[in-house]
């Protein structure tokens, strides 16, 4: 008697414990994006729920069969790999939890809040790396400092709150225009750049002038109020500078595209400035 109590409280307890194991299992599979990682965790699922079925047969079929303390080694197995089942589970969803709260933080860690591009730590570590490769490899390195034009205007005249969306609308129109291999972050205040790996100073000129264009001719449009949603126009200006034979160290690269784009600024604003080339692209200055 006491021996069937036994045999059968491990296999129905083995039943229970897989039991508890689709409760894990569901949060990893409600974690994942569907596609074939999710499947295999509802293939888990079923084999769970196959084996809970088969524990609750045994139980059922072989109740008062036991006779002999050798009779519980199937039990005990039932039961043991119920507990597999369910450590495996558990430290599943543990793990992927601490993976997701890691990629979150580091996600935090290099990014700006307010514009989703990345941050100045991200950015000189960036730098420096880019720049020694160059260097190293003898690769073209151009830099494009963009910085938006009159945006205290935007402060002064909208808000602090939609100074924010501006600025985080100018980060969407560059992630837009930059190519996969370009790096755009936020320098500073209104001020962001952007590292373009193998790229000549005349490809960063025309591209720096299709980036102006791009961000004239868009418009933020705020829908706050709907019945009457206001557009935003910015213009920006941009300093350009490469590495060269003078220019061989990142510093003095941000320092030549800060002059270049001081002259932008200086020559009227909305328009780019190549460093070292005289010949620059200009608008109409602006009112
Ligand atoms: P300029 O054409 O010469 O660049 O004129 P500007 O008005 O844009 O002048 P400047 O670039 O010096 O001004 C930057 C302003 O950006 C000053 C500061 O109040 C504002 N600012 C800096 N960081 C933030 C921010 O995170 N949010 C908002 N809303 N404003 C910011
Ligand atoms: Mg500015």
């Amino acid at each position: 008697m006491m021996l069937n109590l036994l045999t059968e409280g491990l296999v129905i307890a083995g039943a229970c414990v897989l039991i508890a194991s689709l409760v894990p299992v569901g949060h990893i599979i409600a974690q994942l994006p569907s596609g074939p990682v999710r499947r295999r965790w509802y293939a888990l699922t079923g084999f769970i729920t196959l084996f809970i079925v088969g524990y609750i047969s045994y139980a059922v079929f072989f109740w008062n069969h036991s006779g002999n303390w050798h009779d519980l080694i199937v039990p005990g197995v039932f039961f043991f790999g119920a507990g597999f089942v369910w450590l495996t589970a558990t430290l599943s969803l543990q793990t992927a939890t601490d993976v997701r709260r890691v990629t979150i933080l580091e996600h935090e860690s290099i990014n700006d809040p307010v514009i989703g591009i990345y941050n100045r730590r991200y950015l000189d570590l960036r730098l420096e790396k880019e720049c020694t490769r160059a260097t190293r490899y003898m690769l073209p390195l151009s830099v494009l400092l963009v910085d938006i034009d009159h945006f205290k205007r935007i402060n002064d005249t909208y808000g602090h709150q939609v100074g924010d969306l501006v600025l985080s609308y100018l980060g969407k129109l560059l992630l837009q225009a930059i190519r996969d291999s370009d790096i755009a972050a936020r320098y500073g205040g209104d001020e962001m750049l952007i590292i373009s790996p193998n790229t000549t100073i005349y490809f960063a000129g025309s591209f720096a002038e299709r980036l102006r264009q791009h961000v004239e001719t868009h418009e933020l449009v705020l829908t706050n109020n709907p019945n009457t949603p206001r557009e935003i126009r910015i213009t920006v200006s941009i300093g350009v500078a490469s590495l060269s034979q003078e220019t061989t160290n990142c510093q003095r690269l941000i320092h030549n595209a800060d002059e270049a784009l001081y002259r932008a600024k200086q020559e009227g604003r909305n328009r780019i400035v190549i460093h070292g080339i005289n010949v620059h692209k200009a608008t109409p200055p602006d009112g």
